[in-house]
């Protein structure tokens, strides 16, 4: 009989108590304490009640001497944690190497604090038909030709067709009306019953599919094999932009559902279009369930439940959305993979596809990661045989993919026009409106100008609490920070040297639109940024605009470069291709080319051939040349064999620490310690470590915090983690700087 508890106290991370604590489990408990279960346990000199969480069972007590506590209640019915979800947290926990504790608490649903875990389904009015349904049919035929009788007639018809309605499904009908309801009620022709929600999974919708094109069944094919083996694959579905990936991945899930299955579809948060979620409830209705960060806890909570029970079996959501409980899960698709949201910034410091592909491999399934531009990581993984890689190289209905077209900004300039749309650019979209077409503009800075300058002394407004210029906006007529959100009047005056002469350089999303209103505004203009997409239905009020063209100029951060499908579109302009070019970051020319190929995707979807205008000071970069002249394989295989040749990721791993305190000098030194404590074991090991700085961080002050950075590189990932950590371990132990914060992160994304 079991007598002993394995429980991580839920300390959110504090790393001295990441440890796991042997419990007694006392008689009144034996038979009910189960692994995945919270308990509450007394911990500490005073025996102050903690939450835990049960990760083993066993007969002996281990070989820990000191005495042991016992638990002291139970607080989950019925385990919280699936096999699964423990699996996923030991996991997190060896690879990434953080503390239990977060794994647990990424694993958990958020919001529930301290009260138990227990299924309380949502209950919904459920409006049906009265068995009596010949009484039904008379009571049509008596009244059809009254006039008032047609909202109650509405109401029998539709149920004559759907069994069982929820309320709320036949009030969102145009025809509805209340009092004919309560008519009907009082008749009982009709009945109205609470039921649990969802409660009858709806069947596929076979007739939503799409006949597909060759290419596209061959890749169906394809990863449906690999779906049916129950083995473990991760297949890598590259299709240029429009040449339909999504409708491939939608036939595979269906098969997957077919076979009793589930699958869990990952997208980044910001494409999480409207028309992405409709084109899963066509085809799946109600077995298809979104999750996002704008549900309550209590929504999330049922979402798991129903996930858990089988009563969901497609979830579509952001990164966290692969944690999922979903029983015999059989595939997990990854859409825009190339995407930095899939990485988590905060600890546990997760990659979702990690995650995704040690599920599968336990569990036995497939991994589809979907891009019209992988990231060089996977894409070497599919070069080296580690993915499959499945290709669809043509666009739908043989739309061709855009011409493209550089205008050299420094020509413009010569040529004497100092505006932010070149001549080339502002006829293109004269052009292709009044041809009644769509224009999208990408410009990747929100705001009017990006930053202000005094002329007599050349002094930059810079933000008081970070080492970043302010932006000016013009809607809100005040400077903004971007990092830490501080606002600020517009000086009238230089604030060094009492100037008067201060102008406004660099161009937002808001210069564009001032500029372009002037010429266009007829033609229906709007602008799609952070500032403009605050409302819950921000996003969805502009593209449906966009859609139903009351708008037909859309001027837009990398937001609109993403996923959207608009038929309409026939000219997509790069404002400033320059922008993300030349960032500090070993990744700004996948990034580039990511971001303009995408945004590229979006035009001449349908019918005529699409142009691309892209605005650039540098037209010979190389990321543009080959964008320019379509060779995607040649822009890869050069970025891989720079990346050997630099020893940058995917041929090394990056380990990196960002030191960040109140007081710069503190923080440098602090900084040179803990560089020399990784030079130092470095040269110990056998195995050798790269360690580059410590430099000033890209962003050197951010909310007051000075930051400053080292990396360490090596191509042994489980030998740098382990080195990584150690060396920061005796660091903390040695030094005892208080003041000063100590930050990690293994292959980062970002390093900022
Ligand atoms: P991608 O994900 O590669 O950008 P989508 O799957 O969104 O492409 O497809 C682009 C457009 O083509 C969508 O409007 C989609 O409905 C349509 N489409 C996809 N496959 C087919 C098909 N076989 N027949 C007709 N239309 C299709
Ligand atoms: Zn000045
Ligand atoms: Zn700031």
């Amino acid at each position: 009989m079991p007598k002993y508890a394995q429980v991580i106290i839920d300390f959110a991370t504090i790393a001295e108590i990441d440890h796991v604590f042997t419990y007694i489990i006392e008689e009144q408990h034996s038979d009910k304490v189960q692994i995945g279960q919270r308990v509450k346990v007394p911990f500490g000199k005073y025996n102050a009640l903690q939450t835990g969480y049960v990760i083993g069972i066993s007969e002996n007590r281990g070989p820990e001497n000191y005495p042991l506590k016992a638990i002291f209640s139970i607080v989950d019915p019925v385990p919280l944690l699936s096999a699964v979800q423990l699996d996923i947290a030991h996991f997190i926990v060896a690879y990434y190497g953080t503390s239990y504790a977060a794994a647990l608490e990424a694993v958990t649903p958020p919001g529930l604090g301290d009260k138990p875990f227990v299924e309380e389904p949502d209950f919904e009015e459920y409006i049906m038909l009265t068995e009596d349904l010949e009484s039904v049919q008379q009571y049509i035929y008596q009244n059809k030709n009254k006039k008032t009788f047609s909202k109650q007639r509405f109401i029998l018809e539709y149920l004559l067709d759907h069994p069982k309605v929820c309320q709320k499904e036949l009030e969102a009908a145009a025809e509805f009306s209340r009092s004919s309801l309560k008519t009907l009620l009082q008749h009982h022709f009709i009945i109205r019953e609470k039921l649990e929600k969802n409660f009858v999974p709806d069947r596929i919708r076979y007739e939503a599919f799409k006949p597909l094109n060759d290419e596209q069944e061959k890749a169906k094919t394809r990863i449906c094999e690999a779906v049916s083996s129950s083995c473990y694959r991760t297949l890598l579905l590259q299709g240029v932009t429009g040449s339909g990936k999504t409708e491939v991945f939608l036939y595979a899930i269906k098969e997957v559902l077919e076979s009793g299955g589930s699958a869990i579809i990952l997208v980044p948060e910001i494409a999480l279009t409207k028309q992405t979620l409709e084109r899963f409830k066509e085809r799946f209705g109600n077995r298809a369930a979104l999750i996002h960060s704008r549900m309550t806890p209590k929504e999330r909570q049922n979402l798991y439940l129903r996930a858990k029970s089988g009563k969901v079996s497609i979830v579509i959501g952001p990164r966290s959305a692969v944690f999922m409980p979903l029983g015999n899960l059989k595939l997990i698709v990854i859409d825009e993979e190339h995407e930095a949201t899939y990485k988590s910034e905060s600890m546990p410091k997760y990659h979702a596809a990690d995650i995704a592909k040690m599920r599968m491999q336990k569990e036995g399934g497939v991994v589809l990661l979907a891009s019209a531009t992988p990231s060089i990581e996977t894409y070497y993984q599919s070069e080296i045989g580690n993915y499959d890689k499945v290709m669809l190289k043509r666009r739908i209905g043989d739309a061709e993919l855009p011409e493209v077209i550089t205008v050299d900004m420094r020509l413009e300039l010569r040529e004497g026009n100092h505006q932010v749309i070149s001549q080339r650019l502002y006829e293109g979209i004269k052009k292709t409106l009044d041809f009644g077409q769509q224009v999208m503009l990408l410009i990747n800075r929100r705001g009017h100008s990006t930053f202000i300058n005094c002329r007599s002394c050349g002094h930059v407004i810079k933000c008081e609490h970070c080492d970043v210029a302010m932006t000016y906006h013009l809607s809100a007529k005040s400077l903004e920070c971007h990092y830490c959100g501080k606002k600020l009047a517009v000086p009238d005056k230089c604030p060094a040297c009492e100037s008067k002469y201060i102008r406004f350089f660099g161009s937002g999303t808001e210069k564009i639109e001032e500029f372009l209103k002037q010429h266009f505004e007829a033609y229906g203009i709007a602008r799609m940024d952070l500032d403009t997409t605050g409302g819950k239905e921000g996003h969805h009020k502009i593209l449906d605009a966009f859609a139903n063209r009351e708008v037909n100029l859309l001027i837009g951060t990398q937001m609109i470069a993403k996923g959207h499908d608009f038929k309409d579109v026939a000219l997509v302009g790069i404002i400033a291709a320059d922008m993300s070019l030349f960032m500090q970051d070993f990744r700004s020319s996948e990034r580039t080319f990511q971001l303009i190929t995408q945004a590229m995707g979006r035009a001449g979807r349908s019918g005529a051939k699409g142009q691309v205008i892209i605005q650039t000071y540098n037209p010979d970069h190389i990321v543009l040349q080959r964008i320019k002249y379509n060779k995607q394989e040649l822009f890869y295989k050069e970025e891989l064999s720079n990346r050997q040749l630099m020893g940058y990721p995917p041929f090394e791993h990056i380990f990196t620490v960002l030191v960040t305190g109140k007081n710069e000098q503190q923080v440098i030194k602090a900084a040179y310690t803990l560089a020399q404590y990784y030079r130092h074991y470095s040269q110990k090991g056998q195995t050798a470590f790269r360690v580059i700085g410590p430099s000033a961080a890209v962003l050197g002050k951010l909310v007051d915090e000075y930051r400053w950075r080292i990396i360490i590189l090596s191509s042994d990932r489980e030998k740098l983690l382990i080195y990584g950590k150690y060396c920061l371990r005796r660091y903390k132990d040695e030094q005892k700087a208080e003041s000063i914060k100590v930050q990690w992160d293994i292959d980062p994304l970002s390093m900022m």
